[in-house]
């Protein structure tokens, strides 16, 4: 069967662990991962090109007038978007892209491509999600603050994702990520050529034994 590339939506509260689900289910099962471009400072043993694009407000809005984002968004005080070029290319050559972008940029992408799946990754409760944010180190209290206070605005568009999946354990977590991007691409609106050539196979066919 002919696979077309699925556009896959990652997101989740800041700290829930989709960062770190998102490089294990690349090295697992091998997606293509969109690297964003952001305005934000890199954190410690983060890489230009490969954690984020880094970018100065000023070539940022270039990027936006030159059309260069499928999306973008500010989050708590900062700008990412999602270049045009590496995604459209994966695409075109039939490889699984994974965005992993906020909610605001979730909701545009859902807009431009209906076919995407937009998976929402959650902590089993609130308190684990504050506990993982602060474990994390890389942030202080008030940008802490602020990203908590973000994730409660970012439950009310929570029913818009197709998947909800807790991460608890991460190794499950993964796997039932890749679980549900498989059982995604199976869908049969998405192979309606398939379909289509089956059909003038089995007319052919029918035709050469009833003659
Ligand atoms: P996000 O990308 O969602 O902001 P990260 O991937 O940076 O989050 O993870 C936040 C913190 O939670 C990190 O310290 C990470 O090691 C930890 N973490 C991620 N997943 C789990 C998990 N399943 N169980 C416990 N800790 C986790
Ligand atoms: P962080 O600063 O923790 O790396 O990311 C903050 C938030 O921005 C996260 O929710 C992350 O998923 C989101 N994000 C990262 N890249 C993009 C992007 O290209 N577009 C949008 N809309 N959000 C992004």
């Amino acid at each position: 069967m002919n696979k077309k590339g699925e556009l896959i939506v990652i997101s989740g509260f800041s700290g829930v662990g989709k960062g770190t689900v998102v490089k294990k289910l690349i090295e697992k099962y091998h997606y293509s991962l969109s690297v964003s471009a952001t305005t934000r400072a890199p954190r410690p043993g983060e890489v230009d090109g490969k954690d984020y694009h880094f970018k100065t407000v000023e070539e940022f809005r270039n990027l936006i007038d030159y059309n260069g984002f499928i999306e973008w968004a500010q989050y708590v005080e900062n700008y990412y978007g999602t270049p045009r070029k590496y995604v459209e290319d994966e695409l075109a050559k039939g490889n699984d892209v994974i965005l992993e972008i906020e909610v605001q940029g979730a909701m545009h992408i859902k807009e431009q491509y209906p076919d995407a799946v937009l998976i929402f990754i959650t902590a089993p409760n609130a308190k684990t999600l504050q506990e993982r944010l602060e474990g994390r180190g890389t942030e202080e209290g008030k940008v802490i603050a602020k990203r908590l206070k973000r994730a409660y605005e970012e439950t009310d568009d929570m029913p818009q994702y197709d998947y909800l999946v807790v991460n608890d354990d991460l190794d499950t977590c993964v796997d039932d990520v890749h679980a549900v991007i498989r059982a995604e691409s199976f869908k049969t609106k998405k192979h309606n050529d398939y379909v289509n050539n089956m059909k003038e196979e089995l007319f052919a066919i029918r035709k050469e034994i009833l003659s």
